[in-house]
């Protein structure tokens, strides 16, 4: 073991355009941004709806700060549940039409706590090929027998399931897939897994908030229940603008994840003013649907746009709109150029999406104006190589 060694191993990253740099935010997350002293307009976060910096939504937070303090000061199954966490729970149920909800601290670790809890070296878990790195990382962690099944191909899920012969089957899929930004077809893999007798999962990490009734997400976008999709899987950080996940699914399921999932009982409980923030922007979500109104014309706008100038794009109705540019040094060098012109777009790179396959992760937010997509397709016409 030496430092040299990893030296050079870092070098390595540098000279492939794979090495990753934090850059530091100087103001709320939102269109206009401050970043290390400059200001740009920035497409590239999750806060979809505009919620992250909302003034009821932090007044909420600042009312339950007065309330409970800041730290929640326990895990939630010693003294860290409050009556903040469990009036979120409540609605999270309500909203998603299942019987329960539990939350967890990050989305990743109810990833993890969930999938962890109900696997083991006996089950089989059939991933989509581009699910989240929380998902595949969950699988792996599980040691249950780990497949990957082509992108948003039922049929070949179906012929991986047939052939397999495990305890437990567990179909996982991102809703909205987080780097493409395409909607997985729940209903078919939901027939596929129903007839092997397997479980699925959906992350909507990325649908909730942003497709179906008042922002009820991918499932509630082709109409599956909690008997189709047994556990659901909700992040509070994207749309929500607030930090946190959930599970919600039935009884039986959360009673199954308060007991074993490992990231659930050994963590301390999420800030409860997070949780009463949250209560907040859940109403936002549901009520204010100009706000879906309002990305749907952004993202027609853009991809019109696009289209006219020749950008290749993907198969996207949601606010994630890859600019697919292929290799690492290209998309570095775009994201750098769009930059200079005041404009901020994090370059994606492997191994967050697959070789040869770096982009410009373009998110359109509600709080965006008609002017600042027009001006980011002047600025991506003037950079395009
Ligand atoms: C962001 C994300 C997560 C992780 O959620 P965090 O709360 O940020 O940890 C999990 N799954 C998907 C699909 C995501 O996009």
């Amino acid at each position: 073991m030496s430092f040299s060694q990893l030296q050079d191993e870092l070098n390595l990253r540098k000279q492939a355009s794979l090495y990753r740099t934090r850059r530091t935010l100087q103001t709320p997350q939102s269109p206009n941004i401050k970043v290390d002293g400059k200001d740009y307009l920035a497409f590239c976060s999750n806060d979809y709806l505009g919620l992250a910096n909302h003034p009821d939504v932090i007044a909420a937070f600042q009312n339950a700060a007065n309330l409970y303090g800041v730290g929640g000061g326990a895990s939630h199954l010693v003294s860290g549940h409050s009556q903040a966490h469990h009036e979120l729970e409540l609605a999270l149920a309500e909203f998603t039409g299942r019987d329960r909800a539990l939350l967890f601290s990050t989305g990743y670790m109810a990833n993890l706590g969930a999938v962890t809890a109900l696997l083991d070296k006996q089950d089989g878990v059939f991933e989509d090929r581009v699910n989240h790195a929380s998902l595949l990382d969950a699988g792996l962690l599980s040691g249950a027998r780990f497949q990957r099944y082509l992108h948003n191909d039922a049929t070949n899920l179906q012929t991986r399931l047939q052939r397999s012969e495990t305890r437990r089957k567990l179909v996982i899929t991102d809703g909205v897939f987080s780097m493409d930004g395409d909607i997985a077809p729940l209903s078919e893999l939901a027939d596929v897994s129903c007839a092997a007798d397997a479980w699925m999962m959906v992350d909507d990490a990325h649908g909730l908030g942003c497709i179906g009734k008042e922002g009820r997400g991918s499932v509630d976008h082709f109409g599956l229940g909690q008997d189709d999709v047994q556990i659901l899987m909700g992040t509070l950080g994207k749309a929500f603008g607030t930090a946190g996940a959930f599970i919600a699914g039935s009884d039986v399921l959360i009673e199954t994840l308060i007991q074993h999932a490992r990231s659930y009982i050994y963590t301390t409980s999420m800030p409860p003013a997070v949780a009463a923030a949250t209560l907040r922007s859940l109403q936002l979500v549901r009520e204010e649907e100009w706000r879906r109104e309002k990305l749907r014309a952004l993202i027609a706008q853009f991809r019109t746009g696009c289209e006219s100038l020749g950008l290749a794009l993907m198969d996207s109705q949601t606010p994630i709109q890859p600019v697919m540019v292929g290799s690492s040094e290209t998309a570095m060098q775009m994201s750098a150029a769009l930059e200079a012109k005041g404009i901020f777009i994090t370059a994606i790179r492997p191994p967050t999406v697959p070789k040869n396959e770096a982009r410009l992760r373009v998110t359109l937010s509600a709080s965006h104006t008609e002017a600042d997509v027009d001006r980011l397709l002047v600025a991506l016409s003037e950079v395009k190589i």
